[in-house]
């Protein structure tokens, strides 16, 4: 297959790079690239942005808001983003949800969900995760039993992102706990002001409010919120992880992280020189350079190759891409040694212009290498993916 980029596409990546320069507020653009904490509004604003250009969700078709774009424009505008330092549109209403609601919801749920996805009027959550149901998913225990034209759902999802701040929740629920576990599940969407919903915050290694457990008591949800069929929504869950886990390779951030690693090795000295200089340090920046130029060739060649729905080769993405993202933070830490320890959440919050260190840079790169732990076990953990590898790629 041929790699390069045709003269359409540099001329397509001129129109992205040029509406990135006129349209992403350098505030939000300071906070990504100094790996700053982003609030709900800073996430809704730029999705809103891009939703007015009409680009918000590139992979849909066409009929639903999407751009028409082939799977090269779209990794093009993936990597502009991620090189300007865009806020990320979250992956749990455009990428998740939508495509379940598209494959297997009614009319009425496509006409009232998808525009107000496109434009994030509604944000969505993902309540898969139960304690005990993480990578044996299919166990989960929260249960909605059918009374006249709702369903009365009770029990716990844990490990919701950003749930704090949503509107709707997409939920795997038991709705029938006699047959074989994986045909017993269904697929609902639930309103989080509904009452009886509890949201508690977890507190992550970087002290960040990332993540949370959400309490169902008694939650009546009206059976129109149902997605296709009652007990199918095994399947329709599986169809959403390939999405979930195409999504976390996030080839383009780690191009930008790597020009930031190199910029902080050339700034920081080691023995009279700057890091970047030291052999064995560069050594170990171009091998991971070299492994992320593998990685986006083998992004390149699954997405042109992709119809619509990724298959099991999702997961070596995901690994890989985890593996390298993962690497960046411990490298940026190993620059810094214990210059990256102090630890100024006014900083990371925006709520003062400079890290109370004198080292701007510094500040955040401790809590980032704590957060990016998670990359390797969200999405289903790594051992697992090596697991669909090994039977559904390698047939062991
Ligand atoms: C930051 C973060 C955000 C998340 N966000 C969400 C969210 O928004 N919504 C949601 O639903 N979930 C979310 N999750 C949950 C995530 O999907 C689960 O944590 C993940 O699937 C692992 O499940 P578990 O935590 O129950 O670990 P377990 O399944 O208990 O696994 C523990 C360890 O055992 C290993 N293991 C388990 N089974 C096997 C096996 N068969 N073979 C080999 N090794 C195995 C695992 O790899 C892991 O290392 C999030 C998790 C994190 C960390």
């Amino acid at each position: 297959m041929d790699l390069t980029y045709t003269a359409a596409d540099l001329a397509f990546r001129d129109t992205v790079r040029a509406f990135l320069d006129a349209n992403l507020p350098s505030d939000l653009q300071k906070k990504v690239r100094n790996h700053l904490r982003l609030s709900r509004q800073d996430y809704v604003r730029w999705h809103q942005i891009v939703a007015r250009q009409g680009w918000s969700a590139p992979a849909w078709p066409v009929e639903y808001g999407g751009t028409g774009w082939t799977p090269t424009q779209r990794h093009i505008w993936e990597e502009e983003c991620a090189r300007s330092g865009t806020p990320p549109i979250l992956p749990f209403g455009v990428n998740m949800v939508a495509p379940v609601i598209m494959a297997f919801g009614n009319e009425a749920q496509k006409a009232h969900y998808l525009p107000r996805i496109l434009n994030c009027d509604d944000w969505w959550c993902q309540g898969y995760s139960e304690p005990g149901s993480g990578s044996d998913l299919a166990s989960l225990k929260t249960t909605a039993e059918r009374a006249g034209d709702h369903y009365i759902v009770n029990g716990q999802k844990t490990w919701t992102t950003l749930a704090q701040h949503a509107d709707m929740i997409f939920c795997l629920v038991r709705t029938d706990s006699t047959v074989r576990k994986q045909e017993g599940i269904s697929f609902l969407l639930i309103d989080m002001k509904t009452p009886g919903i509890t949201v508690r915050p977890i507190i992550m290694l970087d002290e960040d409010h990332e993540v949370n457990e959400v309490f169902f008591d008694n939650v009546k949800v009206p059976v129109q919120n149902l997605i296709g069929q009652e007990n199918k929504g095994w399947t329709y869950a599986k169809y959403l992880l390939g999405h979930e886990r195409t999504g976390i390779t996030a080839v383009g951030r780690s191009k930008r992280e790597l020009l930031f690693l190199k910029k902080i090795a050339a700034e920081h000295y080691k023995h009279g020189k700057p890091l970047m200089q030291d052999p064995v340090f560069s050594a170990k920046i171009a091998s991971l350079e070299i492994d992320l130029m593998a990685l986006e060739t083998t992004v390149l060649r699954v997405i042109t190759r992709e119809s619509h729905a990724p298959g099991p080769e999702a997961s070596m993405l995901k690994v890989r891409g985890s593996e390298i993202q993962q690497q960046l933070t411990e490298l940026m830490v190993e620059v810094l040694g214990p210059g990256a320890l102090p630890f100024d959440t006014d900083y990371l919050e925006g709520k003062a212009d400079h890290a109370v260190t004198g080292d701007d840079a510094a500040a955040p790169l401790a809590g980032y290498y704590f957060n990016y732990r998670k990359t390797s076990i969200y999405g289903g953990s790594n051992e697992i993916q090596k697991n669909i590898i090994t039977q559904m790629i390698l047939g062991l």
